[in-house]
């Protein structure tokens, strides 16, 4: 119903996605990037972390060392940020990433945690807020495990985080439960239509 190359139709939006890890989140923005009836633009976030194998600069991430962040944090460059997981890791939206989105006529999909989407609600407050969660917590854990990427500090550590995290779910505006991925990517899709009806900033 839009031509996805040009949302000048629809005005701007910013879509925040956050869920537990487990959730599926990384898979599903993947799919909407794909499949979404409106252009979307992935923000780039910042963050103190060290990359993981094959992840690249200025694509997964920018990353800073912790002087340079704390440093673009005082210059006011950050919508949001939050320390993340209690690992003494920082992530944070640049202003200049939903600039960008902006400026090339997409969405500014932000992909962040619930401390930073609290915070970007008080600067967008009409912005689209979704919760991505799993049915139970037993299926969460499970997908934590089969990636195998993390030590069982660190597992039991993003338990804790979700535990939390879900707690927040009531400040979104939505609550989508991935059961089955395409089905919750539909749901998305369908709440973008919906919402590219009432939008936002014309
Ligand atoms: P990871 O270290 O696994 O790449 O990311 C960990 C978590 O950091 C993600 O699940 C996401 O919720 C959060 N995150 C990533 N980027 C940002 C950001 O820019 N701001 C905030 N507040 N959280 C972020």
């Amino acid at each position: 119903f839009v031509n996805k190359s040009d949302n000048s139709k629809i005005g701007f939006c910013v879509v925040v996605i956050s869920g537990p890890s487990g959730s599926g989140k990384t898979t599903v923005v993947s799919r909407l990037e794909e499949e979404s009836p409106v252009k979307l633009v992935k923000t780039i976030s910042a963050t103190t972390r060290p990359p993981r194998k094959h992840e690249v600069a200025g694509q997964d991430y920018y990353f800073l060392k912790p002087e340079e962040f704390d440093q673009r944090k005082q210059n006011g460059e950050f919508l949001e940020f939050a320390e993340v997981y209690r690992t003494g890791y920082w992530y944070g939206t640049l202003k200049s990433e939903v600039e960008r989105a902006r400026n090339s006529g997409g969405w500014a999909l932000l992909e962040i945690d619930v401390e930073g989407a609290l915070n970007v609600m008080r600067e967008y407050p009409e912005a689209l807020t979704i919760f991505l969660t799993t049915p139970s917590e037993t299926v969460f854990e499970q997908r934590l495990r089969d990636r195998g990427t993390e030590d069982e500090v660190v597992i039991q550590k993003r338990l804790e985080t979700a535990r939390n995290e879900l707690k927040f779910a009531s400040r979104y505006r939505y609550t989508v439960i991935n059961d089955r991925l395409d089905r919750a990517v539909e749901e998305i899709k369908d709440l973008f239509c919906q919402h590219a009806g009432e939008c936002c900033e014309h």
